[in-house]
């Protein structure tokens, strides 16, 4: 009997995986896996947690998702706690497996993990097999090489539409031959270091991770109310839940895929129109490929002070006085201090919000940006490790911005965005 492990990171879902599929095809028998790895829940170099308490429990909760799908295959996610260099190997040992299939890193860390778990694997005679799951475009379809990716968005952008085309998602599976998996055994938030935390009443969506939530989340923003023939307009909007797609958390574990999103965009499209809002989610989506080709291209160059120019960044120190202020929402400037109590709060932040919270503390603070991007790593619910580290050398000036130093200026942002202040009396409010 041929048996394989399918290890799931961020692609916790059943439809359009192609890791699970070619698994599938190619082995009699599959053992399911995820793995706690307790370097994602340890503290970083800047002092803030590389996962925080909102996302711990998204994770939690889309693992379940996984579980309970994986089951109604006639399989189950077998759970492991530990580094997944001793761990995955232990299962490959068990039962007797030749090829572990999985979704392929480009981020350093995440990059350095593929490889120690590969380098024990082949002690072990055992195979790995990665694909590229989580992008709009297939690293294969692109029109360059990943070294002659052009450094300028746009540039990208052009090019790809004109000459690539979108691979169509893959089915979910019918069925899983499996052993038999015990029930999950999920550790809790406390043991992950992670308090449970109940979401401010004042967020747009109270998020529950699993590929489930997601569909009904797409079902919703497409089919119900068919916001999306609208987003161009909305999407730059801060209050309420309905403003943007809200897709990121699902998309960043992978609970849903950009190429799963896109098909049904293509559906919605032919039943009702196609518009320039409905371009521009597209257009969103390119960007998040963007970084994460970016990410593959400069390596750990997007983690440095000096980001991916040769040039040295300002010096930039770190006030951790102002820091604290700047993460506390206490700054003094409302617009800057709702949209930072928001993300305290819930884990969220609109991408407005964000752009003018980053720009404050590079330029109006001056500080070193890493911990922006850091504190962001924790807190951020939908944290994405291209996107996330990507934006805020874009915003620091040491990124993929033509413009060099963007600067945001947060009284006019407020003006022209917060006309009203509805956004900052609700965050600011006793
Ligand atoms: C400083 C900073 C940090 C950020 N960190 C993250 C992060 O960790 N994870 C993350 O998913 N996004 C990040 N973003 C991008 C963006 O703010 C969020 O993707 C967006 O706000 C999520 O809301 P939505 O799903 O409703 O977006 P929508 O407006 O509905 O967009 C649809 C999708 O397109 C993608 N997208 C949109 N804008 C961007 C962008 N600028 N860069 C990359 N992808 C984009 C996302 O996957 C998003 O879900 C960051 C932006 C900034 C300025």
């Amino acid at each position: 009997m041929k048996a394989a492990i399918v290890w799931f990171k961020t692609d916790l879902r059943i439809t359009d995986n192609e890791a699970l599929l070619k698994a599938i095809s190619q082995n009699e028998i599959i053992i399911p896996v995820y793995c706690f790895d307790d370097s994602h829940f340890a503290t970083t170099a800047y002092g803030f947690k590389k996962t925080g308490d909102f996302r711990g429990q998204f994770l939690i909760e889309s693992l379940l998702d996984l579980d309970t799908s994986l089951r109604a295959l006639g399989s189950g996610l077998l759970v492991l706690k530990g580094k997944p260099e001793i761990e995955i190997p232990k299962i490959v040992r068990q039962y007797k497996v030749n090829k572990v299939y999985a979704k392929r890193e480009v981020a350093f860390e995440e990059k350095q993990t593929e490889n120690l778990v590969q380098s024990e694997l082949w002690k072990l005679q055992c195979e790995i097999l990665t694909f590229s799951t989580s992008t709009l475009y297939h690293a294969e379809d692109l029109p360059f090489s990943i070294k002659d990716i052009p450094d300028v968005f746009t540039d990208f952008r052009k090019k790809v539409e004109k000459d690539s085309a979108i691979r169509p998602a893959f089915e979910k599976p019918a069925s899983i031959r499996s052993p038999q998996i015990p029930e999950p055994d999920l550790p809790t938030l406390q043991q992950l270091g992670l308090e449970k935390r109940s979401m401010d009443p004042r967020a747009g969506i109270q998020y529950i991770g699993g590929e489930s939530e997601a569909l009904k989340r797409l079902h919703y923003y497409f089919f119900e109310s068919q916001l999306i023939s609208t987003y161009k307009q909305t999407r730059n909007g801060m209050t309420g839940s309905d403003y943007s797609s809200r897709f990121s958390a699902w998309l960043a574990l992978g609970c849903i895929s950009p190429r799963f999103i896109y098909g049904e965009l293509k559906k919605y499209e032919s039943l009702y129109n196609a518009n320039e809002s409905t371009y521009w989610l597209v257009f969103e989506l390119l960007w998040r490929d963007y970084f994460r080709f970016m990410m593959k291209k400069y390596h750990n160059s997007f983690f440095q002070k000096n980001g991916i120019k040769n040039t040295a960044a300002a010096s930039k120190t770190i006030d951790s006085e102002q820091l604290q202020k700047w993460i506390d929402g206490k700054t003094g400037v409302a617009f800057i201090d709702a949209n930072m109590t928001e993300l305290k709060l819930t884990g969220f932040m609109s991408n407005r919000g964000r752009q003018n919270a980053a720009s404050y503390l590079c330029n109006d603070l001056a500080l070193d940006w890493r911990y922006g991007a850091a504190y962001f790593e924790q807190q951020l619910i939908d944290y994405d490790v291209c996107s996330n580290w990507g934006n805020w050398a874009y915003l620091a000036g040491v990124g993929n911005d033509p413009r060099g130093n963007r600067y945001f200026n947060i009284e006019k942002q407020a003006a022209d965005y917060d006309k009203n202040k509805t956004f900052r009396n609700l965050w600011l409010k006793e």
